[in-house]
C-alpha cells in the first residue's frame, strides 16, 4: 500500500516533564488537535500509559521516544512495539541521535527495532542526520546513504516516517537552514524513490533541530518538509500548540 504524506507534529520531550506536565499539555493539546494533522507527544517511557490514557478518543497521538528490537524475552529494562500498541501508541521514534550517540545505537539495531515496530503496528520515526564536520566538509548525503541502506532493505520500508535532524541543529537553538533542510528532504525521498517514485513522492518526512513557534512556519512552506519534530519547545503547551498552528 502506498503511503499518504502527512503533515505532522512531533512532540518529543526526551527524559523531562512529570505527570503534571502530561496533565497539562494532553488536554491543551487535545483542544487544537485536528484529524487532517498529527500531533504526538513523546513523553519519557513511565508516562506512557498516563498520556495514552489522556489522549484516548482525542485528535492527540502518543509516541515513544525508543523501543526494543525483539518482542518479548528476559530483556530487563526493555519494551516491545507490541506493548505500546496495547496501549494505543501509533508511533516510535527510533535511532534518534542521542540514542545512537549516548547508546552506541547502531544503523543495524535501528533498522531491527524500526523492523519490530513494524510488525506490532507501529509506525517507526526513524532519524537520519549528519553531524557538524559531516555537514562542514560536505558529506551530508554520503551519511544520509548510510544511514537510510539499512531502512531501505526492510520488507515494509515503503511504511516508514523518516526524521531529518542533523546532529548539529538539536538543541542548539539554531536550526538549519531552509535551503539545508529542503536538499536533505529531496534527497531522502529520492533515495527511496530509487525504489519506488510513488514512496518517495508520498512518505512522511519532518524535519528536527530547534524548530520553535518564530522559524516553524518557514520550514513547512518548504514542499518537502511534511512536519516537524519538536524537542525543548515541546514542553511548552503555547510552543508547540503554534508549531502544531503553522503545520
Ligand atoms: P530540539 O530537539 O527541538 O530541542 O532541537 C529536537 C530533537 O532532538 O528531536
Amino acid at each position: 500500500r502506498v503511503p499518504t504524506r502527512e503533515r505532522m507534529v512531533v512532540g518529543n520531550w526526551k527524559m523531562h516533564g512529570s505527570l503534571a506536565l502530561c496533565r497539562e499539555m494532553v488536554p491543551a493539546m487535545a483542544s487544537v488537535a485536528q484529524p487532517d494533522a498529527a500531533l504526538v507527544l513523546c513523553p519519557p517511557a513511565p508516562y506512557l500509559g498516563e498520556v495514552a490514557r489522556l489522549a484516548a478518543n482525542t485528535d492527540v497521538q502518543c509516541c515513544a521516544q525508543n523501543v526494543a528490537d525483539a518482542h518479548s524475552g528476559a530483556l530487563t529494562g526493555e519494551w516491545s512495539a507490541g506493548m505500546l500498541a496495547d496501549l494505543g501508541c501509533r508511533y516510535a521514534i527510533v535511532g534518534h541521535s542521542e540514542r545512537r550517540r549516548h547508546y552506541h545505537e547502531t544503523d543495524h539495531l535501528i533498522a531491527a527495532k524500526a523492523q519490530a515496530c513494524l510488525e506490532a503496528g507501529i509506525t517507526p520515526i526513524v532519524c537520519v542526520g549528519e553531524s557538524w564536520v559531516h555537514h562542514q566538509t560536505g558529506q551530508t548525503e554520503v551519511v544520509l546513504q548510510h544511514q537510510l541502506g539499512t531502512l531501505l532493505a526492510l520488507p515494509e520500508w515503503h511504511r516508514l516516517i523518516i526524521a531529518y535532524e542533523p546532529v548539529w541543529a538539536i538543541g542548539t537553538g539554531v536550526a538549519a537552514r531552509p535551503d539545508t533542510v529542503e536538499a536533505a528532504h529531496r534527497y531522502i525521498r529520492s533515495r527511496f524513490a530509487t525504489r519506488d517514485p510513488v514512496v518517495g513522492n508520498n512518505m512522511t518526512v519532518l524535519y528536527g533541530g530547534s524548530v520553535n513557534a518564530d522559524n516553524a512556519t518557514q520550514l513547512f512552506a518548504l514542499p518537502d518538509v511534511d512536519g516537524a519534530l519538536v524537542g525543548s519547545a515541546s514542553l511548552q503547551s503555547d510552543a508547540l500548540m503554534q508549531i502544531y498552528t503553522a503545520a
